[in-house]
């Protein structure tokens, strides 16, 4: 039997070959619609798996992580660390992409008719730089019970901070809470690994179903943008992430990519960040020896706030659609499209297309028509494979990094969590 490492890796590349193999046969078979019917039947038992396990392992990840690293006074260390990378690792992110866009000029004499009607139909949903502040604070600090039935990760992370901070002033008070916080992370581990044994099968009926049911004349049709955004996201993939990596910590990115391939994959095939995190979290702490309170830190704030490939993504986007309707954007209001894109990133919820609503805040900041988010939609879902794997990436290659990163700068570096 292979290890699940090549059991995800054959999966994968099984299910877009089904895919492709699906989508040439005549239209109304019989045989495609019951491979489409079963194949979406695993891909949302596996997705549901992931998502029943994902807020609960986020919060006691939190709480355990946080106590341990306050009880060492690291806390305040790996804050800092964290949130330098994160703004580094997104502005190298945007910096390629407005680059590559200026260069390659995407959309550039496409002609804006072919999409006429989807933009007609089309009502875009509003969200101004002041609405989308609004929104953020909103939902920073929530009733718990109503943070973890909604999936509110953001709200849950700051839930979780507060208590494992708690946890370590409150001292031996609190000691019996801090054990079953331990323990039930330990026994949600175990249930990962469980629903991880899931995965080649899940993998094989997400991208399976992701080739066959793609709208082959449309994705043609904005080719250049597809290979662009491609091409350019994965720059960012292959060489400034690992780049970073290497000159913080001196790993190679093989080394890397061998340890993070099953999140990389499962983030490629559920497009969702927060999907992929007990699968990240697994990978960080067994394959890349992270220490679980960095990775219980890092890896969730990762999820929701970092997303280099999001906003690679929203940059390229803004400057694609700006070239179809004909408007040059100035040096000042590609600075504009930067900071708007780097907030709309942060704010994005690790969820399949999440990118697409806050894509809206920075075709607004320069006065681009939101309506062209009605072009961006149906080429979506194929964009989104890339950029979540990537988002994933940055978030399991800052784990690596704060965590050594934090260790070298503690008094006493063997002072291991
Ligand atoms: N799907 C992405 C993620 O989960 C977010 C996005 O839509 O850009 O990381």
């Amino acid at each position: 039997m292979p290890s699940l490492n090549r059991q995800i890796l054959i999966a994968a590349c099984l299910g877009l070959a089904l895919g492709w193999l699906l989508s040439i046969l005549p239209e109304g078979s019989e045989t495609a619609s019951a491979v489409l019917y079963a194949s979406t039947l695993v891909s949302s038992a596996f997705l549901g798996l992931l998502r029943m396990i994902l807020i609960p392992l986020i919060f006691t990840s939190i709480v355990v992580g946080v106590a341990n690293l306050q009880a060492h006074h690291q806390v305040h260390r790996v804050w800092v660390i964290t949130l330098c990378y994160f703004v580094i690792t997104v502005s190298l992110a945007m910096l390629v992409a407005l680059l590559a866009a200026n260069w390659f000029e995407p959309g550039a004499g496409l002609s804006l008719q072919l999409f006429a009607e989807a933009m007609a139909d089309f009502e875009a949903r509003q969200l101004t730089l002041p609405e989308f502040f609004q929104h953020f604070f909103a939902n920073l600090f929530q009733n718990p019970f109503t943070a973890f039935s909604t999936n509110n990760i953001l709200s849950v992370v700051v839930f979780a901070l507060f208590i494992g901070i708690a946890l370590v002033a409150g001292g031996e008070r609190f000691s019996a809470i801090g054990e079953l916080m331990r323990q039930m992370l330990d026994m949600l581990l175990l249930i990962t690994g469980w629903i991880m044994r899931l995965a080649p099968l899940g993998i094989l009926a997400l991208l399976l179903r992701l080739v066959a049911e793609q709208d082959a004349a449309l994705l043609l049709t904005v080719l250049g943008f597809i290979v662009l955004v491609f091409a350019t996201t994965l720059f960012h993939g292959v060489v400034v992430l690992p780049g970073v990596l290497y000159l913080a910590t001196r790993r190679s990115p093989l080394w890397f990519w061998r340890g993070a391939r099953e999140a990389l994959i499962t983030a490629f095939a559920t497009s969702s960040s927060a999907a992929t995190l007990p699968i990240s979290m697994r990978c960080a702490q067994h394959n890349l020896g992270v220490r679980q309170g960095v990775a219980g830190f890092v890896l969730p704030l990762g999820a929701t706030m970092n997303m280099d490939g999001t906003a690679l993504y929203e940059a390229a986007a803004a400057l694609f659609v700006a070239n179809l309707v004909g408007i040059e954007l100035s040096f000042g209001q590609q600075m504009v499209v930067f900071f708007t894109a780097m907030i709309a990133s942060t704010g994005a919820p690790g969820i399949p297309s999440s990118g697409m609503v806050t894509m809206v805040m920075v075709l607004q900041a320069v006065g681009l028509p939101a309506e062209a988010i009605a072009i961006l939609l149906p080429i979506d879902r194929v964009l989104d494979t890339i950029r979540t794997a990537v988002n994933v990436e940055g978030d399991l290659i800052g784990s690596v990094v704060v965590d050594h990163l934090a260790a070298e700068q503690a008094e006493n570096p063997r002072d291991r969590v």
